[in-house]
Order: structure tokens, then sequence, then C-alpha cells
């Protein structure tokens, strides 16, 4: 029998067809013929590597999406400003705790509506700071901060015109402006992070065991059979 038939079917086995001759015959032509075994047991092994390496690779995407996400020019910096807006935010809690507000305390009720205040601020830094350690996910995070944001703007042009607040209790809004300024930037600007399952889980994929035994593996095929298609493929 000749070396490219052996080969054929060796092939066909592999891939879990009929050899077309018999097995015995097969075994009784790589007991004799170094080259034929060698090349039995680089393709033996190229198949078990490519059907093997799903299960036994770890997935490198959440790695690698992370590793861009770090990488991507400001981001990093957009993350620290967050944490430091939080702060700011937190701190503007505790003094709506603490101190006394003018406008506010000499009302009626006056201090649960300050609590009330506080505890939205509250919602606001944590939000911000969970912008900051995910940065991906800033998006979900616009409705809500948006919707503060712009409420609490125009209600407070309202007051200006009408006198009815002072540049101190204004200032306690700025880190929340800020806040939600980093985070459209995060969210949509050029530094916006990659998500989970975008464009970059493609390129990652390509790194993977699993997609380099499958792309090697015609690849060395090829080279040292390349006069000698598999049979299932000459079938095919
Ligand atoms: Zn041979």
């Amino acid at each position: 029998m000749e070396c490219s038939t052996v080969r054929e079917g060796i092939s066909a086995t592999l891939d879990g067809e009929d050899p077309g001759v018999p097995m015995a015959d097969l075994e009784a032509h790589v007991d004799g013929c170094a080259d034929c075994a060698a090349w039995w047991e680089a393709a033996a092994g190229i198949t078990r590597l490519a059907r093997l390496a799903p299960v036994t690779e770890p997935p490198a995407v959440p790695e690698r999406v992370y590793a861009r996400v770090a990488a991507k020019p400001g981001v990093d910096r957009l993350r620290w400003a967050l944490v430091l807006v939080a702060v700011c935010q937190f701190s503007v809690v505790v003094s709506q705790l603490l101190m006394p507000m003018p406008g506010i305390t000499g009302e009626a009720h006056g201090g649960h509506l300050q609590h009330e205040t506080a505890a939205f601020n509250f919602a606001i830094a944590v939000g911000l700071l969970f912008v900051a350690a995910r940065p991906f996910r800033a998006r979900t995070q616009l409705p809500l901060l948006l919707s503060f944001a712009g409420v609490l703007v125009f209600l407070s042009i309202v007051d200006v015109l009408g006198g009815q607040v002072g540049w101190y209790r204004l200032s306690g809004h700025v880190p929340l402006l800020l806040g939600v300024l980093c985070t459209i930037l995060l969210g949509f600007g050029r530094w916006r992070a990659p998500e989970p399952g975008s464009h970059v889980r493609e390129d990652a994929e390509t790194f993977t065991a699993t997609a380099d035994a499958e792309s090697s593996r015609p690849r060395r095929r090829a080279k040292t059979d390349r006069h000698q298609p598999p049979a299932a493929k000459r079938v095919a």
C-alpha cells in the first residue's frame, strides 16, 4: 500500500470517518514505515489539541477586554476623576447632615427635607463610584444621572433668577455635574470603554488556544501532506 493511500485513510479515521481500507492494513504499513508513523502521531496530536483545547483552556476574552479598558488612553484618568468627584459628593452629604443649610432648616419639615436631599446625593456618589469601577457600564447610569442633573440645573436657574438660592448652596452641585460629564465621556466619548462581547472579543478569540489549534491544523497538514488531500475532503 502506498504512503499516500495510508495517510488518506489515517486522516479519515481521525475525522471519525471510514478509512476506505482495512484498519489492520493501515497499522501494518505504519509498523514498517517510520515516515507514516511520524505523520500519524503528528496528525493525531493536532486533532487532539483541536478537540481538547476548548475544554482545557480557560477563556481568554474577559482578561483581554479588561486589559483594553485599562490600556485605553484617558480611561484611567476619567475613572480617578470620578473617584475624586464621588469623594466630594460624599463630603456634600456629610455637610448636609451635620451643618445647617440656609433656606432649608428654617422651614417646616426642613430637617427631613435635608435628610432626603442627603440620601439622593449619597446615591449619586455611589453611582459615580460604580461607573469608576465598571467604566464599560457608564451608560447604564446616565438615565438617572442626566435626569437628576437636568432637573436640578433647570430649577437652580429658576431659583437664582428668583433670588432664592446662594452660591454656597449651588456649589454643592458641582461634583454632580462633573461626575455626569465624566460619565458621558466614558459612555460616548473617544475614551469609551469597550463592552464585553463587542468587537474586542472577535480580536481576542484569534489568540485563544482553540483558534490557534484550529488555524494551525490545516496549515500543518498542508505542509506535510501537500500532495495528498484527506480522503474526506476528496469525497466531499
Ligand atoms: Zn508510509
